[in-house]
């Protein structure tokens, strides 16, 4: 098969030694290459393309708000595409997240919402609280301040000292963190407990916010909290006057059934971050959902969020999640999503429930995730140096399929897991072809 690499690159790339082929082409699922091979986009990118490749209404939507107009900065405009996405969303948004702070991706609104519940606090006249509280398994981004929040070993390790202040608690990681003798509400009550001291610990004046996903992406292949877990730390939050940011940029915009996966648990977090799906990888979009009680303080206070960015509420990245917004909800996409869900689920548990390399099928709605392991009893990791992950994505591509296995932070250590996240568009056979052509990796990639 021909290779469809550049042969020498200026692009920057990550890795610098192992240039990627060149996409230059999409259809629906797929995305195909300068030599013409198609490859079924099981992971949507990093849970991204939700809409597939070549999506005609948004592609159309772009088209026409270019010809209107590409761009006016929001240091003396805004938009009516902007203003019409941040109606939209804060509408279909949980209770009280009435305003939108529109940005290019997830690092951004991340970013945003850190700086927005520090200068709440500085507003309302409790100035010593800055503290940032997160979970040791996540990813918020790799800018410095969402890097800082994050608890991604490998990711953070060079960049120390980082430069926030950021206290780090355990997971709900059900699969290793709950001990044999526990239920879900025991387990649940225990990092309830944990946070609890761990503010009283910081001195809960000190501290500003507590960060999490709700359904764990990059770092451990979606992994949802058990049931109560969010409830319980909405709870200690509140107990502190502490806010709760909710970190969707993964798993949110329907990619876990409703559109903002906060609500599986009934939780309304003070500020939500959304990107990814918003824009589905058509136009560089991100968001931070913010409670009107943030809102109103600034607003009150001193009128000016001490923020921004060049490209913030760009009109034609609104225009395409204003798009996107109408394929997800007016030609029922997102309707799409559970059913689809359990048919990838079954398809994942027939080929791997009894595989001795799986450990873990996990996920909620299109977000599922395999942790590999050497040893399925005693769910030992496989050694980094074998480096699992970076094998299976390599085969896997050379199989035709994308999917986004990592080595993640697990215990302390690395391990690797498998992401899939395909886009809303996919047919049952597209899913059996998921399964068959991962089976087909797995069997050549695992010792
Ligand atoms: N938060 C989460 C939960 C993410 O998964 C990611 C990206 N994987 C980010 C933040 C950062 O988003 P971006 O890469 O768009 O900056």
């Amino acid at each position: 098969m021909t290779l469809a690499r550049p042969a020498a690159s200026h692009v920057f790339h990550r890795h610098l030694r192992n240039l990627p082929e060149t996409a230059v082409g999409g259809d629906g699922p797929w995305l195909i290459d300068a030599a013409g091979r198609r490859y079924l986009d099981a992971s949507g990118g990093a849970a991204v393309s939700a809409l597939g490749h070549n999506d005609a209404h948004v592609i159309g939507a772009i088209k026409a708000q270019l010809d209107r107009l590409p761009f006016a900065h929001t240091g003396f405009f805004t938009s009516q595409p902007a203003e019409d996405l941040a109606r939209r969303l804060s509408g279909l948004a949980p209770p009280g997240l009435d305003h939108v702070y529109l940005v290019s991706g997830g690092s951004e609104a991340v970013e945003s919402a850190l700086k927005l519940a520090r200068q709440y606090f500085l507003e309302i006249g409790q100035p010593a609280r800055r503290r940032i509280i997160a979970r040791r398994q996540s990813y918020h981004g790799n800018t410095l301040g969402a890097l800082a929040a994050g608890g991604n070993l490998w990711r953070r390790a060079p960049f120390e000292p980082l430069l926030m202040e950021v206290s780090h608690v355990s997971p709900c990681y059900a699969y290793r963190g709950m001990a044999p003798d526990e239920d879900e509400a025991a387990y649940v009550a225990r990092l309830a407990d944990e946070l609890d001291q761990t503010i009283r610990d910081l001195g809960p004046e000190s501290v500003a916010a507590f960060i999490a996903e709700p359904v764990v992406g990059a770092t451990a292949g979606a992994v949802p909290a058990v049931a109560g877990y969010l409830k319980a730390m909405r709870q200690v939050c509140d107990r502190h006057g502490v806010l709760l940011i909710l970190d969707e940029v993964m798993c949110g915009m329907g990619r876990t059934g409703p559109l903002f996966a906060c609500a599986h648990d009934d939780v309304v977090p003070d500020l939500l971050t959304v990107a990814k799906a918003l824009g589905a990888g058509y136009q560089p979009l991100g968001a931070t959902l913010v409670h009107r009680r943030i809102h109103d303080a600034i607003e009150g206070g001193s009128g000016f969020f001490q923020h921004g960015h060049t490209y913030m509420g760009h009109p034609t990245a609104c225009a395409a999640g204003g798009a996107v917004l109408d394929r997800l909800l007016d030609d029922g996409l997102l309707a799409r999503v559970p059913g689809m869900g359990r048919t990838l689920r079954r398809i994942l548990d027939h080929h791997f429930a009894d595989h001795p390399q799986v450990g873990d099928i996990r996920g909620r709605g299109l977000f599922l995730g395999l942790e590999l392991v050497a040893d399925r009893k005693t769910k030992q990791p496989f050694d980094p140096a074998l480096g699992i992950a970076a094998k299976v994505k390599k085969t896997a591509l050379a199989n035709g399929l994308i999917c986004y296995p990592m080595s993640g932070t697990i215990d302390g250590q690395r391990g690797d897991h498998i992401l899939l996240a395909p886009p809303f568009i996919m047919t049952d056979s597209d899913l059996e072809e998921i399964g068959q052509r991962l089976h087909t990796t797995l069997a050549s990639v695992l010792p």
